[in-house]
């Protein structure tokens, strides 16, 4: 069994801290690993390092800057076979999902290979007689990248790539539930020729994450995690001067309306709601059926859900298991709680029988119809493979519900009126937005991120926001004196 530690300074380390926590295979239930726990002091560690390899990086040219990210990008590339199997192999979700996730993390090194572009800044001649203006994107030094378990590959990659290339240092602290990826992504990236330093893993759970908040040296904090957590973040990471920005959790609504193709409707509930069982930040798990189609769609997406096969993620199944034994119990509960509530489930994912072992952490897909916004399975995000349908009478009710949520992250229409669908992008509270697309996550060169209780903090991750996030703005004028001298002048400086 192995122990997993940490990368700091270029190469895997152990760190000072006797605690452990265990990482299993959730397809087996198995013990796999236990994982370093990060104390302040190794946290200190790695901050140090990426502060001394900071100075250096941030006047690397970005002609370098970019030969690295392009290595780092074929790397990536030519082993994202061997990435996913790690993440199979601790996460649970099924290798084709864990091959999605390795492709759209490899678009954000993509989209940072194009760094010289967006740091380009702006120049205006003669502002004032001679004077010339011109701005700047600088880099802010260390900055820390907290992740959570769920996209152990292409959440750091949301980051790491565009601070790395905007000239930072960063120290990663994943999830302890999946630790491995991060840690290979930090090899291959100095194997791609980034300097030590410049990217170090820190693993560890919330002592490591409160030292990265704490520690002066640490000068911007980028979280993804669930909600009270990520609010925790952005009030201790803001308290001690840093730059936040803590995307949280998220409860999708799918408002389906009469006109829609059902068909589509109930393929995309389906892949929405049950791919990587549930355990996706844009997952939709309130699907909003607009009078009459709730009979005839819950009744196609029930036929689509018994075809569906749950298992071990390297034998071609549909879903994998849950995580953790804890998180599969959860969930779990939830149904029961559904049931007591009086929600009618449709399909009961307790009855699984899965193509795994007996000791993986299984549930099967789960459907409720008849789901009223009072009941916990509507207000809580459950992240497991659970559906909602709530039945409303009207456009307006559906809109009225999506906007009374407090989480705003992902939501979808699906309609075939292009008014309807404009109006909802229009009216509805919610970051990211799916017009017969049940999951809308913005490619690389757009920003992405929630409103509301889905994210705290002003800027979304990577596209133009995350150059704006990992980079401070300055605004340098100048001017070079001609043989003609201006002489003493103490007024306030206007254009002339
Ligand atoms: P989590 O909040 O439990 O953990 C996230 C990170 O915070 C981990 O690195 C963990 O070690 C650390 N952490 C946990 N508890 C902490 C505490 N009390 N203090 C300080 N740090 C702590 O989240 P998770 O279970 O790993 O991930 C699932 C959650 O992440 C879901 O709520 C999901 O919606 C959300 N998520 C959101 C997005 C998004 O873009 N908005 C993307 C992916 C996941």
């Amino acid at each position: 069994m192995s122990t997993i530690g940490h990368f700091v300074d270029g190469k895997r380390v152990a760190g000072s801290s006797e605690r452990r926590a265990d990482v299993f295979d959730p397809a087996t239930g198995r013990r796999t690993g236990q994982v370093e726990l990060a104390c302040a002091a190794d946290v200190a560690r790695a901050v140090e390092a990426a502060e001394r390899a900071a100075r250096a990086w941030r006047d690397a040219s970005l002609a370098k800057r970019t030969a690295v990210l392009f290595a780092f990008r074929d790397l990536v590339n030519a082993r994202r076979d061997r990435l996913a199997q790690v993440v199979t192999a601790e996460h649970g979700k099924v290798l084709a999902d864990a091959a999605g996730e390795v492709q759209r993390g490899l678009e954000v090194i993509e989209y940072a290979c194009g760094i010289p572009s967006a740091l380009r800044g702006g120049f205006s001649e003669n502002v004032s007689t001679e004077v010339d203006s011109y701005s700047l994107r600088q880099p802010l030094g260390v900055v820390a990248v907290i992740s959570p378990f769920n996209f152990p590959v292409m959440v750091p990659l949301w980051f790491v790539p565009v601070a790395v290339a905007c000239g930072n240092a960063v120290v990663l602290k994943p999830s302890e539930k999946d630790p491995s990826a991060a840690l290979l992504l930090a090899e291959w990236f100095a194997e791609a020729g980034l300097p030590d330093g410049v990217l170090n893993v820190v693993n560890g759970d919330k002592e490591a994450v409160d030292a990265l908040l704490d520690h002066p040296g640490v000068k911007a904090v980028s979280f993804v995690g669930s909600t009270p957590v990520a609010r925790y973040v952005h009030q201790r990471g803001s308290l001690a001067g840093k730059r936040v920005q803590a995307l949280g959790g998220a409860k999708n609504h799918m408002v389906v309306l009469p006109d829609a193709d059902l068909d589509l409707a109930a393929d995309a509930a389906v892949n929405a709601g049950f791919g990587s069982a549930g355990e996706r930040c844009m997952a939709i798990s309130a699907l909003v059926a607009v009078e009459p189609v709730a009979d005839a769609l819950v009744a196609k997406i029930a036929e689509r859900m018994a075809g569906l096969r749950t298992g071990d993620g390297r034998r071609g199944c549909d879903m994998g298991p849950l995580v953790t034994a804890a998180h599969a119990a959860k969930v779990r509960s939830y149904v029961e709680s559904g049931i007591a509530a009086g929600a009618v489930p449709v399909a009961d994912g307790r009855d699984v029988t899965p193509d795994g072992e007996a000791e993986g952490f299984w549930l099967g897909p789960t459907l409720f119809d008849h789901v009223t916004p009072q009941m916990s399975i509507y207000t809580d995000e459950i992240f497991g493979p659970v559906l909602s349908v709530v039945r409303v009478g009207s456009y307006d009710e559906a809109v009225d519900l999506v906007n009374a949520n407090p989480y705003g992250n992902g939501t979808a229409i699906f309609t075939n009126d292009g008014g309807a669908a404009r109006r909802y992008q229009h009216e509805v509270e919610v970051g990211m937005v799916g017009i017969n697309v049940p999951i809308p996550v913005p490619m690389a060169y757009y920003s992405f991120g929630g409103w509301k209780a889905s994210l705290f903090g002003d800027l979304h991750a990577h596209g133009a926001d995350g150059v704006a996030f990992f980079t401070r703005g300055k605004v340098v004028t100048s001017r070079w004196l001609d043989p003609r001298h201006g002489g003493v002048n103490l007024g306030f400086p206007t254009q002339t």
